[in-house]
Order: C-alpha cells, then structure tokens, then sequence
C-alpha cells in the first residue's frame, strides 16, 4: 500500500443555497456535504452508502471538480485539485473519471457511439482518424460489447449495453480512478450483476480505483473493501466491508442493513424501521443529526454531536453510545 493514498478528501464541505424560508427572511443553508474526510487507496474499492439527500452524489461531484467545495481539500496523488485553474484540472481529469446512474440520460441521442466513445479522445489526446476509430472499438470489445457498434445509436441499445459503453467511454484516457453513481441502480436485477462482475474484471485488468455510490448496502458488498455510511451530509460510520456486515456499529447502519434485503442468512439480521425521512438538510437535527430517528438516543445525543473516533481497528464511528461502550 502506498503511503500517500490516490485520493483523500480533507474536511470537504459542500453549501448550497437554498432559497428563503417561508416564515423568516433569511436565506437558508443546505449542508450538503459537512465536513467529509476519507482516503482510498490504489487499487481499493470504498462503497459510499446513504438515503438520498446524504450527500453521496454531491461527494463524488466534488471529486471530480464538477461542483466546487465551499472548503476543504481534494487531494489527488498527494495534489490539492480545490484551487486548480480550469486549465490546470484539465490534466487531472484524464485521471478522474465518473459513470453515471442513468445511461440513458448519459448520452446525446443525436450522436453516434463513436462521437461518444470518441469525445473524450478528440478533446484530451492527439488520436484522429483510424487511430481514434481504433481505440473506440478496442475500449468498446473491453466492456463486452461488439466493436461494430461504433456507428449504432443510443436508442438501439438496452439500458445494461448503454451502461457498458458509458463505461467504455469512462475508460477512453486510462484513468486511474473512476467514480460510480449508482451505476446499476436503474437496471434490472440479472443486469446489475453482469455490470458488477465487468467492473471487477476490468479494475483486476486495469488495476483501477473506484468510489462506488449507491443507497443500496447489498450492492456493494461484492465490490467493495471498504464502506464509507453518509447521513445528512457527514460519514458516521466507516470500515472494511467484512465489518459492516459482520459488526456495523452505528445505529443508522445496523438500520441500512436491516432494510436491505440479503440472500446470505447470515447476514440476515432483526428489523429496525427507521422512522421519518432524513431531515431537511438546510436545518439539522442539533447534537447527533440522526437523534430524531435513532432507536436507541440517550439524552446526550439531541445536545453534543459525537466524534468520528477509531474504535479499533481502523473502524470509525461517529456515535455517543459506541464510543462509550468501546471506552
Ligand atoms: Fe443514536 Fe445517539 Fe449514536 Fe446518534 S449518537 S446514533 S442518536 S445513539
């Protein structure tokens, strides 16, 4: 493992503005992202778990300089990408590369899978012509998928073949590390696992890194070596994937995970309902922000938020009652 990890992110913050509150005159904050700081290694795999309205998505979006934090750091190979020019990210992006959830919504219709699978080559490399036509039908026969293709059109393909040439296209410049957003989420069961075992082969293959961003605990399990568990924009729990699922210790994951239906009876687990949906963003719970939902709140918990401490082992939680307990 390399001491300096491929990415890191460093208390990573995330405000929008959220328009004005009915009743008062201000204008309200959401906290999107609050303060996240999580590394992966070359080679890793780390699962970003959490309802929608987490801040998953925003984490990823922040990574790839999509949107700008409103502080912290994003360090790539040990190099803050936060205060980089356009010009100047315009070399890290070769290496940083998202697939996106709906691959229908991931191409222009109008354009032929070689404009798409080309894009990225004909604005990032020096490949014109054959050579470029080449590539685009070598990356395309990598994901599975016939290299005669090139000239179809995205309505001609399912929603698993489109999701294989968003990965294609994903994998044009040879990144080293790619974010997933829910890249199976909107496919049918039998079709997620087909894109699940590509995504492996290709990252033995090509010895990738990824961020996989999902709602769902149990797709990740086989992908993942570590799993990152978001609630309203912090991470609260953060450990290998065997001990998520062998030993979650945050009340929030042991709920994840009750809710997530598993075909390994071992991993079969008591019911837990969460009450109520997330809370709005913009006004967080005080103390703990999952107090309003946690089974198992003591008084401590609607007054002091806890720290994200190491409770053995590398495993982070972010939990008065845990720490308590480990203490
Ligand atoms: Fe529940 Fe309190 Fe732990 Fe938060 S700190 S998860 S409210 S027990």
């Amino acid at each position: 493992m390399s001491a300096v990890p491929l990415l890191e992110t460093v208390g990573l913050t995330k405000y929008f503005a959220g328009g004005r509150s009915l009743l008062r005159r201000e204008t309200r904050t959401v906290r999107a992202l609050d303060g996240v700081s999580l590394t992966i290694q070359e080679q890793e795999t780390v699962g970003v778990v959490g309802e929608s309205g987490c801040g998953k998505t925003t984490l990823g979006r922040a990574i790839l300089g999509l949107i700008r934090p409103t502080s912290g750091r994003v360090l790539f190979e040990g190099t803050d990408l936060v205060p980089l020019s356009r010009r100047e990210m315009r070399g890290y992006r070769r290496n940083i590369q998202m697939v996106f959830q709906s691959p229908y919504d991931s191409f222009d219709p109008r354009f032929s899978v070689l404009s798409s699978v080309g894009e990225p080559l004909r604005t990032h490399s020096s490949l014109r012509g054959d050579a470029l036509v080449a590539r685009a039908r070598e990356l395309l026969e990598q994901t599975g998928m016939p290299g005669e293709i090139l000239y179809r059109y995205p309505h001609e393909f399912s929603g698993g073949q489109l999701q294989r040439i968003a990965v294609a296209r994903a994998l044009a410049l040879n990144p080293k590390f790619i974010v997933l957003d829910e890249p199976t989420s909107a496919l049918d069961v039998s079709v997620q696992a087909q894109i699940i075992n590509l995504l492996q082969a290709l990252q033995q293959e090509l010895k990738l890194t990824y961020m996989f961003i999902t709602h769902d605990l149990s797709v990740v399990q086989h992908i993942s070596d570590r799993i990152a568990v978001m609630y309203l924009g912090k991470v609260v729990e953060l450990t290998t994937t065997e001990a998520i699922f062998a030993d979650a210790k945050h009340p929030y994951t042991q709920a994840l995970l009750a809710s997530a239906p598993s075909l390994d009876p071992e991993y079969r687990r008591e019911r837990i309902i969460l009450e109520g949906g997330v809370p709005d963003p913009a006004n967080p719970p005080s103390g703990c922000s999952f107090h309003p939902r946690c089974p198992v709140a003591i008084e401590v918990c609607s007054r002091d938020e806890p720290a994200f401490l190491d409770v053995g082992d590398g495993h982070m939680v972010s939990c008065h009652l845990v720490s308590a307990a480990e203490s």
